[in-house]
């Protein structure tokens, strides 16, 4: 399972405050998507899901559970880093059992997992090889995989995309998609690109300045954008 309910939560550094009181659900097997401008604080609201930063106020629920001082590695979350977040000098098959390893799982557990995701990645090829010796593509395949083995309630990705050149990201895209129907596991990416947004989402979040301006499908924003904010984020004729 995989609802993630965020309750009144705030952020502020120092004295900025940049997510104001916050409400927000996420069901279980949602692919959400927090679209927005450069700075208005997406990255920062899933590091907080992710609890890479502590919330200042209010509260996180994972599954009913109340996760707000529960550390990272416990939330059954895993947050997907772009592709040079992979380590050069191991394998692809060591790349992907890191967080198995850490975890000091037992070395059959680790390699079904790692034979289970490779499959999925169409990565059962590439096992010995090193990052280095791999495409954009399949790189961040592997940064995906690393996440996959976990097992995780959810998915977090935080623009993966952004590093690859224009016609990978397209096909990328697909395969993120196609990863959600298949495993069907709550996913969350931010981006600040409208495609991205309208062609991945089942729901999109518009952010600016750290306020939810709307959420709603694709096409609900699409056809009733709240404001001209929303209205020229998305591309929609209002
Ligand atoms: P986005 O991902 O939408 O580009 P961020 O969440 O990275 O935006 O940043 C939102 C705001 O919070 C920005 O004004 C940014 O400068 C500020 N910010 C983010 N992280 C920190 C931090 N660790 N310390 C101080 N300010 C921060
Ligand atoms: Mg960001």
């Amino acid at each position: 399972m995989g609802r993630i309910t965020l309750d009144k939560v705030t952020k502020s550094f120092g004295d900025l405050q940049v997510i104001p009181p916050l409400d927000l659900t996420i069901e279980d097997g949602e692919f959400v998507v927090f679209v927005g401008p450069s700075g208005c604080g997406k990255s920062t609201l899933l590091r907080l899901i992710a609890g890479l930063e502590d919330v200042t106020t209010g509260q996180i629920r994972i599954d009913k559970v109340d996760a707000t001082r529960v550390p990272p590695a416990k939330r059954r979350l895993a947050m997907v880093f772009q592709s040079y977040a992979l380590y050069p000098h191991m394998s692809v098959r060591k790349n992907i059992a890191f967080p198995l390893r850490m975890a000091g799982m037992d070395k059959a557990e680790q390699d079904r997992r790692i034979e289970d995701a490779a499959r999925v990645l169409n990565l059962t090829d590439y096992l010995d090889r090193r990052p280095g010796q791999l495409s954009g593509g399949q790189r961040q395949r592997v940064a995906i995989g690393r996440a996959i083995v976990r097992e995780p309630a959810a998915f977090l990705f935080d623009e993966p995309l952004s590093n690859l050149d224009a016609a990978l990201r397209v096909g990328m895209r697909l395969e993120i998609s196609e990863l959600h129907e298949r495993l069907k596991t709550t996913m969350i990416y931010v981006t600040h690109d409208q495609v991205e947004a309208m062609t991945m989402a089942d729901k999109i979040v518009v952010l600016r300045a750290g306020n939810i301006e709307q959420v709603g499908s694709p096409l609900e924003l699409y056809r009733a954008p709240r404001n001209l904010f929303v209205a020229g984020f998305i591309g929609s004729p209002k």
